[in-house]
């Protein structure tokens, strides 16, 4: 190969270079394969194939490191899902061929995942894991995934399967590269919580042959194929840079003249918070709990909910922890909660409105919530996904005081929120800017659509704008506005967002000591000028370039 450069984006940061190792691509269904006359006894085959599957995913749970668990638990569990086996089974008795059934089942799940975007069209990628690990448990051959790696190497697939990210052995993995993947996945999620460097969306990866040195930058979004010496040198310098300029960020957050701003992590269970909790950050400004609701027959009980909750109010002590209440879609494959199907699921009743309708979830989650915040005294905020009015803000506030929480706060993800920001903040005490989804409504752009990456660019103005509203509602109203969505994980635009006003950040938490570090060379006047540069820009990238024109030099090692 010769020298080139892929241009990607950029989720994890850090450097690395070394060998690429591609991940061991799955099979597909096998198109010879003969139709099923049997069906009780294709039937078997696949439950046992699933019932395998489930069982090696947990036999690497004893290497796993507590963000692994969760996630390798929650694909064992997709593999058990009796609705998948049912489906599977409906597929046999058609006549089609065993792995044909299994592959088509499991697509019509995903394309249901899909259409509800957000989180749950991040899970197809858990489900097709599964569908491929059976497939090669039906036809006899390895599982598909990443190799033993003998020396260190630098990964490479089309998109990585979370279940896979969860037991990479960090000693020998330099760095991530997937083609396809976002910076919202689950994959980058986990790697970023690994600390490994990582690229996704890196076009003609996958056409790189084993072996190949590439040299990657996790931080701007660069891998450079067959790099040249002079390559390799910078990235160590780049490399060398950053940890200086990370060097000496510890404690809470603040600008260069002392000006206070929360450094939150972003949480979905227990161990997350346990791991986050070790780490030198301010609290939790968004846990997700739908992780606890997911690949399961019925929602947790109310003792079950108690408990975890608990668990992780404990681990953050007198740190701060906002909690969401339950953030899914309504035409979902939560089956005690399943709605019905609906034409366009990211504008339906998801969030709030399904807990408006499904008041038995809601008020069972708060009085588990509230139960929790008795055992333990915690700081705890809890808050409501997309919502857009002041009645469902009044709605949500009244139950959250009737069970004696002691601060409700709602998410702002619908552009109709920081518009009336002010309005809404008159019945809450505080909001957060959930930047993933009001983003996507504010641009019409599904966030899931790779291909729609300019409109999904979080320094576009008019999302800049939307912010500004709705700090200017926390300013008239006396209350905080913190930002939950991955906008807040970014060194440079944290400054802008800082400087329109918002007062707590919650990312990922390996973010979270360059975030601290940008926010330390820069003084508030400074970031209040960048908030007024970018959003008076006429585009994206016009906003980002005035922004940095403005900064510190050493910012420019933190990216
Ligand atoms: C958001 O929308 O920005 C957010 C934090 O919520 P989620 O990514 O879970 O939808
Ligand atoms: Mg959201």
């Amino acid at each position: 190969m010769t020298r080139h450069v892929i241009h990607g984006i950029g989720v994890s940061a850090g450097t690395a270079s070394g060998p690429v190792v591609h991940v061991r691509p799955a099979p597909g269904f096998d198109p010879n394969e003969a139709p099923t006359t049997d069906a009780t006894a294709a039937s078997r085959r696949v439950t046992d194939a699933l019932e395998q599957v489930a069982t090696g995913l947990e036999a690497r749970l004893a290497k796993a490191s507590d963000h692994a668990k969760p996630v390798l638990q929650a694909t064992a569990m997709m593999a058990r899902d009796p609705g998948l086996v049912t489906a599977i089974d409906g597929k046999l008795g058609t006549g089609l061929g065993l792995t044909r059934a299994v592959h088509d089942a499991v697509e019509d799940y995903c394309a249901m995942f899909e259409s509800l975007g957000g989180y749950m069209a991040e899970r197809v990628t858990d489900l097709r894991d599964v569908r491929d690990r059976t497939i090669c448990r039906l036809l006899g051959v390895a599982e598909p995934g990443v190799p033993d790696l003998r020396s260190p190497s630098v990964l490479a697939a089309h998109d990585l399967a979370p279940a896979e990210t969860a037991t990479l052995a960090r000693d020998k993995v330099l760095g991530i590269v997937t083609s396809a993947g976002g910076p919202t996945s689950h994959t980058a999620i986990l790697a970023a919580q690994l600390g490994i460097p990582a690229v996704v969306q890196a076009k003609g990866i996958t056409d790189t042959p084993d072996g190949t040195i590439v040299a990657l930058d996790g931080g701007v979004g660069e891998v450079v194929v067959d790099p040249s010496p002079a390559d390799i040198s910078q990235l160590s310098e780049r490399a060398r840079r950053r940890s200086a300029a990370l060097a000496g960020s510890s404690g809470e957050g603040a600008t260069y003249d002392g000006h206070k701003v929360a450094l939150l992590a972003n949480i979905g269970t227990a161990a997350d918070a346990r791991a986050a909790a070790a780490q030198d950050l301010e609290g939790s400004g968004l846990f997700r709990t739908e992780f606890l609701f997911l690949d399961r027959e019925s929602a947790p009980t109310l003792d079950e909910q108690t408990a975890t909750y608990t668990e992780v109010l404990r681990a953050f002590g007198t740190r701060r922890v906002v909690v969401r209440t339950l953030d899914a879609g309504a035409d979902k494959p939560l089956p005690f909660a399943d709605l019905g199907p609906e034409e366009n699921p990211a504008l339906g009743r998801r969030g709030l409105r399904l807990g408006m309708i499904r008041e038995d979830l809601l008020d069972t989650q708060l009085k588990a919530l509230a139960a929790a915040y008795r055992a333990t005294g915690a700081d705890i905020r809890v808050m409501a996904p997309m919502v857009g009015t002041v009645e469902e803000a009044e709605y949500f506030a009244a139950k959250v005081r009737a069970v004696g929480l002691p601060k409700v706060g709602v998410m702002v993800e619908v552009p109709a929120a920081a518009l009336r920001a002010d309005h809404l903040l008159s019945v809450v005490d505080f909001a957060s800017l959930g930047t993933n989804d009001l983003q996507q409504y504010t641009m019409a752009a599904d966030r899931m659509q790779g291909e729609l990456a300019t409109l999904l660019d979080p320094w576009q103005p008019a999302l800049l704008q939307l912010v500004r509203s709705t700090c200017e509602g926390g300013r008239a109203t006396g209350k905080p506005i913190g930002v939950c969505g991955e906008a807040g994980g970014d060194p440079l635009l944290a400054l802008v967002l800082v400087g329109l006003g918002v007062s707590s950040l919650s990312m990922a938490p390996g973010k979270v000591s360059a975030v601290r570090a940008s926010l330390r060379l820069h003084d508030l006047a400074t970031c209040q000028q960048m908030a007024a540069y970018a959003v008076a820009a006429r585009t994206a990238k016009d906003a980002r370039n005035a922004v940095q024109a403005l900064v510190h030099p050493q910012l420019l090692d933190l990216l």
